[in-house]
């Protein structure tokens, strides 16, 4: 049951929200779809806008020519001004262009990568650990329980759980970016979230995983009204997360493998009673570790 149509975030929701979840890969088909469409019209929307911003910016041009020439204005003078401005113009669209080439990287909801640019990221991560061992790790997690979440305080409260979300992600990886490691964050669907790591950073696996899921925990949430007045308070979400490391014994499909035992690690979180974070120990006396609860 919704319980609240009209509602706000206290300013410092984003700051305080922790924890982490991982979830098994459980996107249905129509939300899968309706992702796509959301992503896709709105680049498109982009797209639209800039493109008739351009136009306009040419019909400008030719209409000043124009009244330049019917006053009798110097032809030579005024080719090079049209010129001038038609170099702006192409500057700009390429300025456009480079930025629609990030927004297509981009999940809409959250800023995270989205699942296209995780697929092409991690083929390159693979890529580099074939040629230079460059090792990659991947972390997944999901909300726990957000269906009932989303049903106790609506979807829009969700929407602004998984911007949090996405928020405090961003700022655990900012630190961990450096000229020999990479590292993307992704929203691989739903409600289910990854990291992906390569080179010497792929040793920070565990305890990047845990300071998530810590900071998800310590997190509360406020719930208030648009005049500003709290509903609710005390909030709370938590999240499960699975961890795996490239395995050379794989022998092939590095990608799959890699993203199917993070899923597995992630589902075993789940089975483990949620909120806490398995690793998958290929060489341990169980394939699948819980390293943390609580
Ligand atoms: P579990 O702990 O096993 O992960 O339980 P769960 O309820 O989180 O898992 P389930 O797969 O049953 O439900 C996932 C929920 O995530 C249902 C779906 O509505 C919600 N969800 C997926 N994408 C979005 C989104 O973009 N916004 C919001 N608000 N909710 C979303
Ligand atoms: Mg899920
Ligand atoms: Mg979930």
């Amino acid at each position: 049951m919704t319980l609240y149509r009209s509602y706000m975030f206290a300013r410092d929701f984003s700051m305080l929200i922790g924890g982490r979840v991982l979830f098994f890969s459980t996107l249905s088909y129509q939300e899968k779809l309706n992702q796509i469409v959301r992503e896709t019209s709105e680049l498109a929307k982009d797209v639209h806008s800039m493109f008739g911003k351009h136009q306009q910016e040419v019909s400008l041009i030719v209409q000043n020519a124009d009244a330049e020439l019917a006053k009798g204005g110097d032809p030579a003078f005024l080719l090079a001004e049209i010129r001038d401005s038609l170099k702006g113009v192409v500057a700009k669209m390429e300025q456009d262009a480079n930025v629609l080439v990030s927004l297509s990287h981009k999940d809409s909801l959250t800023g995270l990568a989205n699942r296209r640019f995780f697929d092409t990221f991690l083929d390159e991560c693979v890529e580099r650990w074939n040629t230079t061992q460059e090792t990659v790790s991947l972390i997944m997690f999901d909300i726990d329980r957000f269906k009932k979440f989303n049903d106790t305080y609506g979807h829009l409260v969700g929407d602004q759980v998984l911007r949090t979300l996405a928020v405090q992600v961003q700022n655990i990886i900012a630190p961990l970016q450096d000229g020999s490691s990479k590292v993307l964050a992704a929203r691989y669907g739903g409600e289910e979230f990854c990291i992906l790591l390569s080179g010497g950073v792929t040793r920070q696996a565990v305890r990047i995983a845990e300071q998530l899921r810590k900071t998800v925990q310590k997190t509360s949430l406020l719930l208030r009204d648009a005049a500003g007045k709290v509903l609710e308070s005390g909030l709370k979400v938590t999240i499960s997360v699975g961890i795996a490391d490239i395995w050379p014994k794989w022998g092939g499909a590095f990608q799959t493998n890699l993203v199917d035992c993070a899923d597995k690690a992630l589902y075993h979180a789940k089975n483990s009673g949620r909120n806490c974070t398995v690793r998958y120990t290929p060489e341990g006396d169980k394939t699948y570790t819980v390293i943390s609860k609580e």
